[in-house]
């Protein structure tokens, strides 16, 4: 279960709010699921799924504080449009 907006517990008012530019590319191989994305994004909506870390992209604004924290340098910022979550 995501704990961001789309249940009512995160920011952004509506799915994208039409202002992300860039999202969250995880490389799964690289994670080591220590959950650290899950606990700073201010949007809380990071879940592990199947031992995943997915991004719940109607709600990501984009803000790159996951890929900041990661320890592992396993989240990249992509341009919307270039590249498949
Ligand atoms: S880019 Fe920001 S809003 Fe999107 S998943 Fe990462 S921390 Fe959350
Ligand atoms: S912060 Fe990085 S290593 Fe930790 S769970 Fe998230 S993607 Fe995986």
């Amino acid at each position: 279960m995501f704990f961001g907006a789309s249940n009512g517990v995160g920011i952004l008012p509506t799915p994208n709010s039409g202002f992300r530019t860039f999202h969250p590319v995880v490389d799964q191989d690289a994670c080591i699921h220590c959950n650290l994305c899950w606990i700073y994004c201010p949007e809380g909506c990071i879940e592990k799924e199947t031992g995943k870390m997915v991004v719940d992209m109607d709600y990501c604004k984009g803000c790159g504080i996951c890929a900041n924290e990661c320890p592992r340098k396993c989240i990249s910022m992509v341009k919307d449009g270039e590249q498949d979550e």
